[in-house]
């Protein structure tokens, strides 16, 4: 079979789902590449991870389109999950990408994950991720919730490979001892954490002062900052700015209402995003 690849809105992030069917269908002895509009395929697949990016406009010739992820709202799991990624059709990343658990244990309103994955499970070891590569971009919702994210964790500063918990870890989870234990690992840049309320900042602070108690210094932590109300964000952004740690402002979408940033949101996260600006200004200056 000819089967053709489509990564809708991945421009800076290679898509995990595609290059494990890139791998599943290598494996069947079929050919696989990135589709070629002008060319006939027995099979695309379609892979969107988010709903506001525009669809493909393209005529896409093939006896069967396949579309799945978040982006169509297609929650379900892969048919070939367990394939490991072929890392081949992204060839300009160099670490190894993956999950070590899936799923969360909060209900955060804002937040697809506890719809898609339902509640904390352990899925892989980290082994299994790295595939012989040395850093790894890991995409768990809540791996200190996890006693398997916990020895995972145990077992990456035992390895002393580099990584990145890109989706941030939850402040609420950290311990004297986790604080401990993340101050071992080495980390690609930053330990990432989240606070998307004022009433967030308290468990934030928490876990910084346990964190810098084992030497972990604030420059090397970054916060995403969801921005739903801008005077909210701009009292958490105060905080953070006070202690050098490094935010990174979202603007808020509603999923299913499909209720856009405004254009007041928009300014505050590039403000805050900018961070010449950010640095140099408060936003009250800079509005
Ligand atoms: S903690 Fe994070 S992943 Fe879990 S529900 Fe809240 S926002 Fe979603």
């Amino acid at each position: 079979m000819k089967i053709g690849l489509i990564d809708v809105d991945g421009h800076h992030f290679p898509n995990l789902a595609l290059m494990k069917l890139a791998n599943y269908h290598r494996q069947q002895g079929d050919t696989v590449e990135w589709i070629n509009h002008l060319e006939q395929y027995n099979k695309v697949y379609q892979s969107k991870v988010f709903t506001f990016t525009p669809d493909v406009s393209t005529v896409v010739q093939a006896e069967e389109i396949v579309k799945g992820g978040t982006g169509y709202e297609m929650y379900g799991e892969l048919f070939c999950d367990d394939t490991e990624p072929d890392y081949s059709i992204y060839p300009q990343y160099t670490h190894a990408y993956g999950f070590l658990t899936r799923g969360c244990v909060r209900h955060c309103p804002w937040c697809i994950v506890p719809k898609k994955e339902g509640s904390i499970r352990a899925y892989r070891d980290v082994e299994t991720v790295l595939q012989g590569r040395r850093t790894a971009i890991l995409m768990d919702n809540n791996v200190l919730a996890s006693e398997h994210g916990l020895q995972q964790l145990e077992k990456i500063a035992d390895l002393k490979c580099k990584v990145d918990f890109n989706q941030g870890l939850d402040s609420r989870l950290v311990t004297d001892e986790v604080a401990q234990l993340l101050s071992k690992i080495k980390w690609i840049r930053f330990i990432r954490f989240a606070t998307d309320t004022l009433a967030a900042v308290e468990s934030l602070l928490k876990a910084i002062e346990k964190l810098n108690r084992y030497g972990v210094k604030n420059y090397r932590i970054f916060v995403y900052l969801l921005v739903k109300d801008v005077a909210d964000a701009n009292e958490r952004c105060k905080v953070l700015k006070k202690l050098g740690v490094n935010p990174f402002a979202q603007t808020y979408r509603d999923y299913d209402k499909n209720i856009l940033p405004t254009r007041e949101q928009k300014r505050f996260a590039w403000y805050v995003n900018q961070k010449a600006v950010f640095k140099a200004t408060e936003w009250e200056d800079y509005r």
